[in-house]
């Protein structure tokens, strides 16, 4: 912790008042384990920010980094212009995919929520449906900060004081019924996409209940409306499959991905286009362009990062551990359900989870989620503080003792809570 220097680092999401003079700075990693400039060692039980799936200081990453940089580090992909690794990346990500599907590349999970439903919109426009505009999120929904998800953000706080914003209608993330009220009232035919965490991440890790997803695909299906799935947090092994959603027999009209594709060695994100929303756009000589993409999209050195990210998750088995250690991890931190600060422990889906204090005592000192956090550091792991709940999702390579670590950490964290 430095506490002397006054940063000239703005950080995101942060109280910069309180942070400007007490970082904690991450300075090197080994597997599930980092350390601070002062040599301190940390569990890292939330991956950093849910995509160290790999673990950290994976060598054969870098230097697959190394070698395309040696080759070319990067080069647009604008108009006719591609590069190897990008071909190749799209080829595997294609292969993986539910359904039969072109990919689009960009830097990050927030990007490929804005391809996505800048694309749902221009695809209805190519449908001769103009109006089908309005796009649909729900309660505690995170879709990250780039101007489309910052509108179907489903944490209110996220979306205050930005002023107007796109139109978007926020709907209650467990119901059904409220869901397809609002279709009707609203008009389907206003509706172009509803985007779907598979389990919600950021807002508290909320996991669906059985039949949501099929029936939220179903009502996509009876109304027209694209089925955008928002699997940033959920891809690349966090609930065990390539794109999370494969848990679920349903098919989406597009998949965004980022974080886990990379294990974060370098940004990239990019969007699953079903064949169907690409097909207007590739059909033909002449036809529409999508008139969207940045500097970066297709950015070699960060495709050779995914791809030897993708072939140690393959090879080492991680990818199943996302589901393998699901029940482990639950297990482990339910017993934090008896202390009288916590509402509920929530998970069991996937390699996350989340214990959420109660509304006492998160209306006596709102920042009791941040206090827990703090105190976990104490016991040498990092959980993540959200809004009403700590949360953990570790590397994909975490072994089931790091469980207990972290329950005690949490549980030495509750320990601070006056009672
Ligand atoms: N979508 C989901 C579900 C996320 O959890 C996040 C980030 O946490 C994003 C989108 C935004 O991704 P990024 O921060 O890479 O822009």
């Amino acid at each position: 912790m430095s506490d002397a220097e006054d940063t000239r680092l703005w950080h995101p999401f942060a109280d910069m008042g309180s942070v400007r003079q007490a970082e904690l700075v991450i300075d090197r990693g080994d597997d599930v384990w980092v350390w601070d400039e002062d040599g301190r060692r940390y569990l890292d039980a939330t991956a950093s920010l849910w995509y160290a799936n790999v673990g950290h200081g994976r060598r054969e990453i870098a230097a697959a980094v190394s070698e395309q940089m040696g080759r070319l580090e990067a080069y647009s992909a604008f108009g006719d212009l591609a590069n190897r690794a990008s071909l190749e990346l799209a080829e595997l990500l294609a292969d993986l995919a539910p359904m039969p599907a072109r990919i689009f590349l960009g830097a990050g999970g927030g990007d490929g929520v804005d391809t996505a439903a800048k694309l749902a919109r221009r695809y209805w426009f190519e449908q001769g449906q103009p109006d089908r505009t309005l796009l649909v999120s729900r309660t505690a929904g995170y879709h990250g900060t780039h101007g489309y998800g910052t509108a179907l953000a489903g944490i209110p706080a996220n979306r205050a004081g930005f002023g107007p914003q796109v139109e978007t209608v926020q709907v209650p993330h467990d119901s059904l019924e409220a869901t397809e009220n609002e279709l009707a009232r609203v008009g389907p035919e206003r509706v172009a996409a509803v985007f779907v965490e598979p389990v919600i991440g950021a807002g508290g890790v909320y996991p669906p209940a059985p039949g949501y997803v099929e029936g939220i695909a179903a009502l996509c299906a009876r109304t027209g409306v694209l089925l955008i799935v928002d699997s940033v947090i959920c891809g690349f092994g966090r609930l065990g499959t390539w794109y999370g959603i494969e848990r679920w027999d349903v098919t989406p009209a597009m998949i965004v991905f980022a974080k886990g594709v990379t294990s974060g060695y370098l940004p990239l994100g990019g969007v699953v286009v079903s064949e169907e929303v690409a097909e207007p756009f590739w059909r033909a000589p002449g036809g529409p362009v999508l008139r969207h993409g940045a500097t970066y999209a297709a950015h070699p050195s960060c495709c050779a990062a995914a791809l030897a990210n993708i072939a140690i998750l393959g090879r080492d088995g991680l990818l199943e551990r996302g589901r393998d250690l699901e029940r482990p991890l639950l297990d482990a931190l339910r017993p934090l359900a008896g202390h009288g600060a916590v509402a509920e422990v929530r998970g069991g889906m996937g390699l996350l989870a989340a214990v959420a204090l109660t509304d006492e005592v998160l209306e006596r000192d709102p920042g009791a989620v941040a206090q827990v956090a703090l105190r976990a550091r104490e016991k040498g792991v990092l959980v993540r503080p959200l809004g009403r709940a700590i949360a953990v999702s570790p590397p994909l390579t975490v072994a089931e003792e790091h469980f207990g670590l972290m329950a005690e950490a949490i549980e030495h964290g509750l320990g601070a809570l006056a009672g």
